[in-house]
């Protein structure tokens, strides 16, 4: 591969604002991304990802804040003299050129020499593998190969940070994975800062260096994909990403914790005295045992209402005492089915396990 990776640039929001009919939809934004970083913005629909990204693109101006690449603020610059480039989920490849044509139609309008373009042209097209394509036209590519051309597009102006707005949502499943891991090592030999937008989680989590969990126009967890996962920094976060077991209305009392039901947590920390929030449990953290005699600390009784086999796993559906649904999840389908539906079991967790939110964070 001839195309020299670049040693990364760094791209910082501070304070970045954007109102829409006076009501913002990005907050007074943080986030910084480090050279050679692949960041996601991930979060529900209407949090403000796109428009995060338009602002970084120059196709919308903020309304307060810096937008700072490699040390030089580009908030006042028009799109086209930012070093930036985007891909969309809708590509909107010419069809009447062919895949040479496509990515080399920037350039062209650029007036970069013949000879540069060529060369670029076929350098992008090993990168994203589609040199043996070159000559054919896009509706004759599946949609996995016109995306990838869509990025070849981008990539063949060499900017210094690429967004991608939802890039693969098109794709059906298993090429959207086939094409993840290819977007994942095009990344680290490139080392070009990427920023993907996406309200896929597992997409995020697959892909990522760090994610950024946007809630309401501003980030509440930026870190890691094993830590937004094993140790959210919000509720929403904790629910957002994976699924849950929420115990809301917990309270202190004499060291423990104990929900409206009665249920009882010991947390890996002691709760402070007049603690109130939101206990919450991961189903893969929850096992299930025959029902003896009393219900110790950090269980609770029930009676399995269903099984269910998810191919990987197998969840159990289980309908506790005060009349809650708890989901479990037992990772191994191999193992034997211990119980069934109508089994009274009790459910139980360690305390390593028991996540908490305060009430302000459980907001
Ligand atoms: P999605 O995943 O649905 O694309 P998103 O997180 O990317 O969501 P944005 O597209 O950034 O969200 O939109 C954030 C909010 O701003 C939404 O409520 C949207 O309706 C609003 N919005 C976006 N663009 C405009 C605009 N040009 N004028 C008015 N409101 C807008």
């Amino acid at each position: 591969m001839s195309m020299e990776p670049t040693s990364g640039s760094t791209l910082e929001l501070r304070g970045v604002t954007k109102r829409f009919g006076g009501t913002p939809v990005v907050d007074s934004l943080d986030l910084v991304l480090r050279p050679g970083e692949f960041v996601s913005l991930l979060g529900p629909s209407g949090c403000g990802k796109t428009t995060t990204l338009r602002m970084i693109a120059g196709f919308e101006q903020p309304d307060a804040g810096r937008i700072v690449l490699d040390g030089v603020d580009i908030a006042e610059l028009p799109a086209n003299k930012r070093e930036v480039n985007t891909v969309f989920q809708s590509y909107a490849l010419f069809p009447h050129l062919t895949v040479a044509g496509n990515v080399a139609y920037g350039l062209r309008q650029r007036r970069v020499p013949r000879a540069e373009i060529a060369e670029r042209v076929t350098e992008t097209l090993q990168l994203v593998r589609l040199e043996r394509f070159a000559d054919r036209k896009p509706a004759e590519l599946s949609g996995g190969q016109q995306q990838r051309v869509a990025l070849a597009r981008a990539l063949v102006n060499r900017p210094r940070v690429l967004l991608l707005d939802e890039p693969l949502a098109a794709l059906d499943r298993q090429l959207r994975e086939e094409v993840q891991i290819e977007l994942r090592l095009i990344q680290t030999r490139l080392r070009t800062t990427f920023l993907f937008v996406t309200h896929d989680q597992g997409e995020a989590l697959a892909m990522s260096d760090r994610v950024a969990i946007m809630n309401g126009g501003r980030i509440e967890q930026l870190d890691e994909p094993e830590l937004v996962y094993e140790r959210p920094a919000t509720r929403f976060v904790a629910g957002f990403v994976g699924q849950q077991n929420f115990f809301d209305d917990v309270r202190a009392e004499r060291g423990l914790l104990v929900d409206g039901d009665g249920v009882r947590f010991l947390p890996e920390t002691a709760p402070a005295a007049g603690f109130q929030g939101t206990v919450a449990i991961r189903p893969e953290a929850i096992s299930l045992r025959p029902e003896l005699g009393e219900v110790p600390v950090n269980a609770c009784a029930g009676v399995v209402e269903a099984v269910n086999t998810l191919g990987d796993s197998r969840q159990y559906v289980v309908r506790t005492t005060s009349g809650r649904t708890l989901l479990t999840r037992s990772a191994r389908v191999s193992e034997p089915r211990r119980f069934g539906v109508g089994d009274r079991v009790v459910a139980d967790w360690t305390p390593d396990h028991v996540a908490v939110f305060p009430a302000a964070l459980a907001a």
